[in-house]
């Protein structure tokens, strides 16, 4: 099995592109196969050397290494190269077979200028008719031709499509699919700067790539009829076909910008595992018969089949992936959780040299219920510096009318404590309310609120310990001014 992911460097690896790239790479692996990336680079005005870049970046960081192909520092792995399409453009591998098939007239030159094509569109239009390419190029003669070059028009080189017949593929996801080949236009596949359509660079390089297995976004459903058309009249075979579901938001339309973050480096700075991602990700579209959510490192690698890929659209849910995400940053050792916590904490400019607790304890705490890297410098902040009292909690909790008395004599409860350490920070607090006639509640949310400006936080005693007693009074005195 040979498959590819090939992206057009135009923007960012986002979400859809990930979940091509992934399902590719976890076939390859599953069926011991080969993974190539090849950089579809044909759009000369969109393509952009930091869009490659940075889409070596997301693959590398989800884990997703490819065995063939443009690698991160210019290099090539692989013999089927060069994988990136303009650099084979430069050597001639389109024009070569784009020259075949004008010879063998399955292709002709068309020198209709932009506007002419506008207009004859815009005319099916009125007549209700597809709005096709009329066909006008398709039997030129020498003296017509050489009449439009002598104008200084560059031709393109159009597919000559067939208007009987149709043209169908079992897919590998949707199963039976059939086009009417009069539905399909004599689409492009040279521009007038020579250098190749998708579809054509797509089949050319499919076929010399040995491509074959093609799995890649429903999206492209529409192309694969001209593409297979391409195969016929090239005399290839073409590869196994298959049309990853859509991907809709949690609103029911298509997944785009206006869900949140879209790219995966975006996600990557938010805070999110790659190990999340990549479970995330191939939930989308895909499942087991158990319905497993969660795998362990090299267990997707195993279980993945395209049996699994469901045609109906899949939703991105952000709940579950921020579900998720706490899963996988609970399983982390926590010398890993805080070596990933540190950079956002450096980021966010909180000055940790004033804590008591090194900080590897203080995220500790935090990790059993962190979802987001980047929430934990609001999360600890608190540690390192007076709080910010939260205008909620301190409605909510601080105003209650015995609280000042709580605050007062937790206090002197604290002050008279020994041992300032979690257990018996507990037990005195918990006898403290017994004593008052109090619910625990209505000492621990206070005293919580208190101590930290949140109504929300880490496990209370272990939090009030690592305060230390010095730092805690002082709150508790700041907190009756609140009051
Ligand atoms: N360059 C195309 C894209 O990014 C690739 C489509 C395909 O896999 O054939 O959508």
């Amino acid at each position: 099995m040979r498959v590819r992911f090939a992206p057009s460097p135009t923007g960012h690896l986002h979400i859809g592109g990930a979940r091509t790239a992934l399902f590719n790479y976890l076939l390859a692996r599953k069926h011991k196969g080969t993974f190539i990336l090849r950089i579809e680079d044909t759009d000369e005005d969109r393509s952009t050397a930091e869009s490659t870049k940075s889409i070596f970046e997301s693959m590398l960081w989800l884990g997703l290494n490819w065995d063939e192909g443009a690698m991160p520092d210019g290099m090539e792995k692989g013999s089927c190269g060069p994988y990136v399409q303009s650099v084979r453009e430069a050597q001639g591998i389109y024009r070569k077979y784009a020259d075949q098939l004008l010879r063998e007239g399955k292709a002709f030159l068309c020198y209709c200028s932009p506007e002419e094509l506008d207009e004859s569109r815009k005319k099916a239009l009125v007549e209700k008719r597809d709005p096709l390419y009329d066909g006008r190029c398709r039997s030129l003669t020498e003296d017509q031709r050489k009449a439009f070059e002598a104008q200084g028009r560059k031709p393109v080189a159009r597919f000559l499509m067939s208007k009987e017949g149709s043209v169908g593929w079992t897919d590998l996801v949707h199963k039976e699919m059939k086009f009417e080949n009069k539905v399909l236009s004599d689409f492009v596949m040279l521009k007038a700067s020579g250098y190749p359509t998708y579809n054509f660079a797509c089949v050319v390089d499919d076929h010399l790539m040995e491509i074959t297995h093609v799995v890649r976004g429903d999206d492209h459903i529409s192309n694969t009829p001209l593409q297979l058309h391409l195969y016929a009249a090239l005399g290839w075979k073409a590869p196994e076909l298959g049309h990853l579901s859509m991907i809709l938001g949690p609103d029911g339309t298509r997944l785009s910008k206006r869900h949140g973050a879209a790219s995966v480096g975006e996600y990557r700075r938010q805070g999110y595992l790659p190990e999340t991602m990549k479970n995330y990700l191939a939930l989308l579209g895909w499942s087991n018969p158990e319905s497993q959510q969660l795998f362990k490192k090299g267990e997707l690698e195993e279980k993945f089949d395209l049996k699994g890929c469901q045609k109906s659209p899949a939703i991105f849910d952000p709940v579950k992936l921020d579900w998720m995400n706490g899963e996988y940053i609970r399983l982390l050792p926590k010398e890993d959780f805080l070596a990933l916590a540190l950079p956002f904490v450096k980021e966010s400019g909180l000055d940790i040299s004033a804590g008591r607790v090194p900080l590897i304890d203080i995220v500790a705490l935090e990790q059993e219920k962190c979802k987001l890297l980047a929430e934990l410098p609001a999360k600890v902040e608190f540690f390192f510096k007076d709080p910010v009292y939260s205008p909620e909690a301190v409605a909510k909790t601080l105003k209650n009318p015995e609280v000042p008395q709580v605050i007062k004599g937790i206090k002197e409860v604290y002050s008279a404590l020994p041992e300032f350490k979690e257990a018996p920070i507990e037990a005195a607090t918990r006898a403290f309310a017994k004593s008052g006639g109090l619910k625990a509640g209505q000492v621990f949310h206070p005293v919580r609120v208190a101590l930290s400006g949140r109504s929300d936080g880490p496990t209370l005693f272990r939090m009030i310990e690592y305060l230390g007693k010095e730092e805690s009074l002082k709150r508790l005195d700041k907190a009756l001014t609140l009051i």
